[in-house]
């Protein structure tokens, strides 16, 4: 355990700019703060990560970043999505950090809850989750949705620590063991648990965005939820099995009875029962094909072996112009 460590605060950002002057505003003051406690040693940064922004938000960052050496930014080619994102931030912070932080850009989590952070890692703790104590502020949809998926996730046997976002610190050691895990459908919540290390969790009240709207409408995180489900989990696929079983056994009843009606000399050609059966049947079929197929698109995308995330430009890199456009 280093007695001072450099601590990297890494800030995915995606068309971030109304929110970006209070997010630098509120990290440095952390950070300042984390300093004079002698928390944290002078050489701790904050990395902000422009995820493919349209917006204005690389031009502020490359300000923020010539006005104080504190402040480094990390460009990616083009959106790369949230966890690609932060993903990136976290491998270019573990080589100049002894831990980093991840938090989003839009101050929901509260910065104060890094100092406990700290300590925790400081009693010799890899990882430490900051965990949400309640959800007031979000929207009912959003706190629903949310808990939805928890529960979902539980049930498809995902281990995920309840009300934890991408709030957490990792030791240098732990995102070493981050890099390793290779999958192309990276979602960071279901891999840290499984990455071992001692690991504690810190409580925090979850604030209001501070500007801007949300990145994440209904379809990325619907997708945010399919993939963390199916990433891992072969439970779906199961209880298509199991479905298949049932279904088998429902048939072999049936068949029994059409026997006995026939026996019984009272059969009536069925128009009903058999469009019932054409429609349960091929909407079953359907679904399991469905499931099949988004796991074979999974294993399309795996053996592609595609980089998960181009990286443009890092300030640090002195191959920049004063503006930044030139990278
Ligand atoms: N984000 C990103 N790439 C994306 C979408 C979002 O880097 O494609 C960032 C965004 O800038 C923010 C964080 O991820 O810092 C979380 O997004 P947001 O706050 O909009 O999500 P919510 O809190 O509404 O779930
Ligand atoms: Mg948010």
């Amino acid at each position: 355990m280093v007695s001072r460590p450099v601590m990297g605060i890494v800030v995915p950002c995606y068309n971030e700019e109304e929110v970006l002057p209070a997010a630098r505003e509120a990290l440095l003051g952390q950070l300042d703060a984390l300093i004079s406690r002698e928390a944290v040693s002078e050489g701790s940064f904050v990395l902000f990560v422009d995820d493919g922004s349209q917006d204005g938000t690389w031009r502020l960052i490359v300000e923020y970043a010539a006005a104080d050496k504190r402040v480094k930014g990390l460009k990616l080619a083009g959106n790369a999505g949230h966890q690609n994102a932060l993903f990136s931030g976290l491998m270019q912070a573990r080589t100049i950090s002894d831990c980093t932080v991840s938090i989003d850009a839009d101050l929901q989590d509260d910065v104060a809850a890094i100092g406990y952070f700290l300590e925790k890692y400081a009693e010799g703790n890899h990882i430490v989750y900051g965990i949400r104590k309640e959800r007031g502020t979000d929207t009912s949809f959003k706190r629903n949705s949310a808990q939805t998926f928890y529960k979902l996730m539980r049930i498809f046997g995902v281990k995920l620590r309840y009300n934890h976002a991408d709030y957490r610190l990792l030791s240098r050691q732990a995102l070493d063991a981050l890099e390793l895990y290779r999958e192309g459908h990276l979602f960071l919540r279901g891999i840290v648990p499984l990455l071992g290390f001692r690991s504690a969790e810190v409580y925090y009240n979850r604030l209001e965005r501070a500007a801007g709207v949300t990145k994440y409408p209904l379809r990325k995180m619907l997708s945010f939820a399919f993939d963390g489900i199916t990433s891992f989990s072969n439970i779906p696929i199961r209880l298509i099995t199991y479905a298949g079983i049932m279904t088998l056994a429902a048939s072999v009843a049936a068949v029994a009875y059409v026997i006995a009606s026939i026996a019984a000399g009272s059969v009536v050609p069925g128009w009903t029962s058999i469009m019932i059966s054409v429609w349960v049947l091929g909407g079953l079929q359907l679904v399991g094909i469905g499931v099949v197929g988004e796991y074979i698109g999974k294993i399309f995308m795996e053996v592609k072996r595609r980089p998960r995330y181009v990286v443009e430009a890092f300030t640090d890199d002195k191959t920049n112009d004063e503006n930044g456009r030139e990278f």
